[in-house]
């Protein structure tokens, strides 16, 4: 047993309870046993000196290893970016051995950012979904299938067959196999097909990047006669648990689709700013009961994994046209619970109330930007917080990440690793 006193417990429940002075009992097997007021008076219990706890925040979307290609190519548009920078440099780099080591990087900067629960889309899968469970993140690690090569297979057959050989690699453990097509203009329908049935068979979260930007839109349209919503909509089988990255370019009849098929979406607006994809209208998705996810994107067209920052930014373009869209608490929302309704993975985290696993972060009420503090935490943490402020992760009862410090990385050595490759 562990007990978190003398904490601000913002619980993100379906009454988003906030304890002003509390503790949280956690089981042997890393679940939240109990939230109370008051003083704990039992002996043991790490004393959190007044600090917010908050449920581990939520990274809905991202490419874990390129981590490896921050900084390489920018200032591009997407297609040109991808096509004669980032996918090149992938076939060139990215092996086996990489791979793994960017995902390492990758779960550094998440964990120091608070994130404790993150889905991820690259490749070898077989070997970062047991390198992810080994640090102790919930890692969702998909293969990528698209129609061209990748770093770990020469065909879409040979991805395919490689994505049924890992489905039972993960059972029961803390990271696991997820599906994942990259996108409809990439990949022909066959694959979307067959991925997302697979997902259905296995039931296992499908994703897939969907409207990101104006070309797919009239790529899609000239090849099929419909918008890339409805496109996938036709191929994925009514039951697979589906999630959509980006949804940048929606007309009406797209987000009432996604609300009907309940298709959650991953809303990643650093990337989409970066390589001018345009600006999502989730105000209005959500508004149509559409569940919606943050997400970072790959290192590469951001530049960071950090998803306190990325809530900001969510929050501040969402207002473009109105201030009172996506408020703080909105925000902080979709990092935390409806992020974990969009990944599926809401009965385990996303909150922290009796039963969830203990996936808890420690934010810092002594930075200089949380003073004064009004009591109002969804404000400091979507708009003024960094994640300086972020003093401890834990992830199903362990502390992963203190002060700075690591308990299952060896930071030194992937840093040096990292270095040697440049
Ligand atoms: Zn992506």
């Amino acid at each position: 047993m562990k007990v978190l006193k003398n904490a601000i417990i913002v619980t993100m429940n379906t009454n988003l309870d906030i304890i002003k002075n509390g503790y949280i009992i956690i089981n042997d097997n890393g679940d939240i046993e109990e939230i109370k007021e008051g003083n704990y008076s039992g002996e043991n219990a790490k004393d959190m000196k007044g600090d917010l706890l908050i449920p581990g925040l939520i990274n809905g979307h991202t490419h874990t290893a390129m981590t490896l290609l921050r900084g390489y190519a920018d200032d591009l548009p997407l297609i040109e970016w991808l096509e004669k920078h980032i996918w090149p440099k992938e076939g060139e780099w990215m092996n086996e051995k990489n791979v793994n080591l960017g995902t390492e990087l990758g779960i550094m900067e998440m964990l120091a950012c608070g994130t404790t629960s993150f889905c991820d889309g690259y490749f070898f899968t077989s070997s970062t979904v047991g390198l992810a469970d080994k640090i102790g993140i919930r890692g969702l690690m998909a293969e990528g299938l698209i129609d061209f090569p990748t770093p770990n297979k020469k065909t879409p057959e040979e991805a395919f067959d490689y994505i049924k050989d890992t489905l039972n690699i993960s059972n029961n453990k803390i990271s696991r196999i997820v599906l994942y097509v990259h996108a409809p203009y990439t990949t022909s329908p066959l694959w979307i097909e067959k991925v997302s049935h697979l997902a259905k068979e296995n039931d296992l979260l499908f994703v897939i990047h969907t409207a990101e930007t104006l070309f797919e839109v009239s790529e899609i349209k000239k090849r099929y006669g419909k918008t890339p919503v409805e496109h996938c909509a036709s191929l994925i089988p009514v039951e697979t648990k589906t999630a959509m990255a980006h949804m940048v370019h929606l007309n009406d009849k797209d987000m009432d689709i996604a609300a009907d098929r309940d298709f959650g979406v991953i809303h990643n607006p650093q990337s989409n700013l970066k390589l001018s994809s345009g600006i999502a209208e989730i105000a209005k998705m959500r508004k149509k009961g559409i569940n919606v996810s943050i997400g970072t994107d790959g290192a590469a067209s951001n530049n960071n994994l950090d998803i306190i920052e990325e809530m900001r930014t969510a929050s501040l373009i969402g207002k473009y046209d109105d201030p009172q869209h996506l408020s703080a608490i909105e925000t902080m929302k979709m990092a935390t619970i409806e992020g974990a309704k969009v990944l599926h993975i809401d009965d385990e985290t996303g909150s922290l109330e009796k039963g969830k696993s203990a996936d808890i972060v420690r934010i810092s009420l002594n930075g200089i930007e949380s003073y004064p503090y009004f009591g109002n935490p969804y404000s400091f943490i979507v708009y003024a917080m960094n994640s300086r402020d972020v003093k401890m992760t834990m992830i199903k009862g362990n502390v992963l990440y203190e002060n700075g410090e690591y308990s299952t990385i060896d930071a030194d050595r992937v840093k040096s690793e990292v270095r040697k490759l440049q």
